[in-house]
């Protein structure tokens, strides 16, 4: 049998950071060193190639236009590769990984982010072990077909499902959760996966990559004591065009007429609003409480269980498509790559 071809595809983030000598700040610098610094990567049962951004980035300049790069990779090499792992910073790694799985649809082979909290020339780094197993999982074939066909996202001895996840944690090791997607695999002495909440795809549709993301978007963060005018001031900036509402709890609000109606007068002008919990875990559920009834019949759509690190990605994604008014709702709602439930 063959053995399987690996991309690693290097954006930047900690894993191959250094320490300033002079400020003690930790910058990128160049991927080859990241490599001789883990000879044990040559051991691995696969051939593994490397692509690097040309200027490697800390993750908290992630944007779209960088996602389309990334797309844009795994598309061209997509026929020569069995797998692809992105080594990427932790800090908007969920945000990228929820990105990167509406933009590859048909998506039949893994592609795993990963990264690390230490650098990888820190004595003490998490970056071999996550890239290590990453490169493992991203290996896994069956029948000569890949294991995982989507995008996940490994950290500390887990693959999660990418857009299920949320970082949680800016020192501990296990940085990241899905509090709403059980993991799809867990490393320890073997690699055990999780067969059952793997996404079941077919392999014989052509991948298709859609990089269109409208970035008129925004997330407004309910609060006690939140004001008339900043809730105007947002609703009515004219170039937004759909807007996630981070409610309490199952989807709750305040009841309060001038909330209800400026929501409602921004829906009927044309925005879209989702309706996604403060809650890393559990669902919406307009109309279990009177709180959220309102907000259920003025049109508000549910983003149910959805992250909004998910729910972000997705609606720059719709409307980067030109979702018609009439199906925005249905198809917000509906599980595109296991997003929610
Ligand atoms: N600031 C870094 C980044 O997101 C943190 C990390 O890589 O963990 O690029």
């Amino acid at each position: 049998m063959q053995k399987p071809n690996i991309l690693l595809i290097y954006t930047g983030g900690t894993i191959g950071m250094i320490k300033d000598a002079d400020t003690g700040t930790l910058r990128a610098f160049d991927f080859d060193s990241i490599l001789t610094r883990i000879p044990e990567i040559r051991l691995l049962d696969c051939n593994i190639e490397t692509i690097s951004f040309d200027e490697p980035i800390d993750s908290s300049n992630m944007n779209p236009k960088y996602w389309a790069d990334i797309a844009q990779i795994i598309e061209v090499n997509y026929q020569t590769f069995d797998g692809f792992v992105v080594l990427h910073g932790s800090d908007t790694m969920s945000y990228s990984a929820s990105a990167l799985s509406f933009m590859l649809e048909n998506l039949a082979k893994p592609v795993i982010f990963t990264g690390s909290q230490l650098p990888i020339g820190d004595l003490r780094t998490d970056a071999k072990e996550n890239l290590i197993t990453s490169i493992q999982m991203a290996s896994l074939q069956k029948d000569g077909l890949p294991v995982i066909r989507e995008v996940g996202l490994y950290f500390e001895y887990k693959l999660y499902r990418g857009n299920r996840t949320t970082k949680i944690n800016a020192e501990h090791f296990e940085a990241f959760e899905s509090f709403n997607y059980p993991n799809l695999a867990e490393s320890g002495v073997h690699l055990n996966i999780n067969k059952e909440y793997l996404l079941r795809v077919k392999s014989t549709d052509q991948l298709i990559v859609r990089t269109k993301m409208n970035t008129n978007v925004g997330i407004l963060k309910l609060f006690p004591g939140i004001s008339k005018a900043l809730i105007e001031t947002i609703l009515n900036c004219k170039a937004l065009e759909g807007l996630i509402l981070e409610t309490y709890g199952a989807g709750n609000a305040t009841t309060e007429d001038w909330f209800v109606e400026l929501l409602k007068n921004a829906i009927s002008r044309g925005l879209h609003i989702i309706n996604v919990s403060q809650c890393a875990g559990g669902s919406v559920n307009m109309g279990q409480y009177e709180t959220s009834s309102k907000l259920k019949s003025i049109g508000v759509i549910s983003g149910k269980d959805i992250t909004t690190e998910a729910a972000i990605a997705k609606l720059m994604y719709l409307l980067g498509e030109k979702i018609s008014h009439k199906e925005f709702k249905t198809v917000f709602e509906t599980s595109l790559r296991g997003e929610l439930t």
